[in-house]
């Protein structure tokens, strides 16, 4: 009996390596004997997997031994994956297991496209991420297209996406197609281009520009200086302009060639994430009203200019009106106006940097004693009249004070006007009616300046 267990054992064994040898690839079968079979499964560096069976004294009534190993693969997902071929092995006993068990191994691995973003799919299923505690997220997977959507809302601001990678990733970068949005056609660009870029970088690194310098002082250290003369000097000037436009034909920036790919879906995910959660919030650094309307249908009715949506150079959202009295209004530094909000440099291409420029332009409204055009509906013409001419109004002396900023002379009316509640006057209640009122018409921000 203990005989017929045994030589059964025997013959299913070999009739396993058989089939095995039959089956499987050469270049996958490291080893095919009767105590093991070892494949080597590498779809990519970033998808392989060593998978071993071993065949234990119960077999083939018992299950054979599955022992996974991979660098490459997060354990999470080789734990995952080892109890699908202990799975498939327990569903063929008394049966052939080594192949059904391959194949169930290598049908996943080659299908799921997702398999190099696991342990990324897994940190962004369980991520809350910075100020999205009310941002509601949707993550739907689809394995066999490397695709996943992300359906995103804040509030009445709407986002879904769908990120795709492909078999080669990370070596190739994740696409993105923002597929239905509420925000503007602008934002919906500014988001992509910036999504696009973060997967850009983790493939290709910062774009290099090769350096000129070398070969043009060296070709005008033999030539020109040598030579002299009037006609080699005409020659030498064409030559050297030849040369300098095929330098900056060569200097076209091109992707370095040392940067070892980087995953970037989780990054790539958390941007939109962030985004979508963010925007719709975000308070105008001087009057600290919301620069967006909380119906994003409101997003392309605004006509007012002083309304309009500018963000600067840190990030920070600013209304046009009131960025535009805040950069052009003293102190004025040669360090320019630091952000209320984070203190960075305010830099826009809308408004000048240069100190000098931006206080002679002060100083020539002041002598003309002219009104701020731009900002007359915005506050009101009784405003820019009476308060602005003296001590600022105190909704930029607010944004003045968060940024360190007291205008020279105005000391105690800039501090006396931050803190004064405000306005009860008829005048006052008018005018805060009237700044209510175009709050609530919304601009559409110019993206050119960040794209
Ligand atoms: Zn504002
Ligand atoms: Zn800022």
């Amino acid at each position: 009996m203990a005989s017929d267990v045994s030589s059964e054992r025997e013959r299913m064994v070999l009739k396993e390596l058989a089939r095995a040898r039959d089956h499987i690839p050469d270049d996958e079968l490291v080893s095919c004997v009767r105590e093991l079979v070892l494949v080597r499964l590498c779809i990519t560096p970033y998808k392989e997997v060593t998978l071993q069976i071993q065949f234990p004294p119960g077999y083939p009534a018992s299950p054979v031994v599955v022992i996974l190993k991979s660098k490459a693969l997060p354990q999470s997902l080789v734990a995952k994956l080892k109890n699908l071929c202990e799975a498939e092995a327990a569903a063929h006993v008394a049966m052939c297991q080594v192949v059904p068990v391959y194949d169930k191994l290598k049908g996943f691995m080659v299908q799921n496209l997702l398999i190099a973003a696991w342990d990324e799919l897994v940190a962004l299923r369980s991520d809350g991420g910075d100020g999205e505690e009310t941002l509601s997220k949707k993550i739907k997977l689809y394995e066999a297209q490397g695709k996943v959507k992300l359906v995103l809302a804040q509030g009445k601001y709407k986002l879904t996406a769908e990120l795709t990678i492909d078999n080669q990733y990370p070596a190739s970068p994740v696409e993105l197609e923002i597929t239905r949005s509420n925000f503007t056609p602008q934002y919906e660009a500014m988001f992509a281009a910036h999504a696009k870029e973060l997967a850009r970088l983790a493939v290709s690194g910062p774009l290099q520009r090769l350096s000129t310098t070398k070969t043009r002082s060296s070709y005008a250290g033999s030539t020109f200086a040598e030579r002299g003369g009037r006609r080699i000097l005409g020659k030498t000037r064409r030559l050297l302009a030849d040369l300098e436009a095929a330098e900056a034909a060569a200097s076209t920036p091109e992707p370095s060639k040392t940067v070892e790919p980087r995953r970037s879906l989780l990054e790539v995910a958390q941007y939109l994430m962030s985004s979508v959660a963010n925007y719709p919030t975000q308070p105008c650094q001087c009057c600290e009203e919301p620069v967006f309307p909380a119906d994003p249908t409101e997003l392309g009715k605004v006509t007012s200019k002083a309304l309009q949506v500018e963000r600067v150079y840190c990030g920070h959202f600013y209304h046009y009106g009131c960025l535009d009295v805040f950069l052009n209004s003293p102190p004025f530094n040669s360090d320019g106006k630091p952000c209320p909000a984070c203190g960075k440099r305010i830099f826009h291409r809308k408004w000048s940097n240069d100190a000098k420029e931006l206080e002679s332009g002060w100083a020539h409204k002041q002598a003309r004693h002219r009104e701020i055009g731009e900002v007359i509906d915005f506050l009101g013409e009784d405003a820019v009249g009476e308060t602005y001419e003296g001590a600022p109004p105190p909704w930029l002396a607010g944004a003045l004070a968060r940024a360190g900023l007291v205008v020279p002379g105005d000391v105690a009316a800039a501090a006396t006007a931050a803190a004064a509640p405000p306005p009860s006057s008829a005048a006052g209640k008018r005018k805060r009616k009237k700044k209510k009122k175009a709050t609530a018409r919304m601009a559409q921000d110019d993206m050119s300046a960040f794209l």
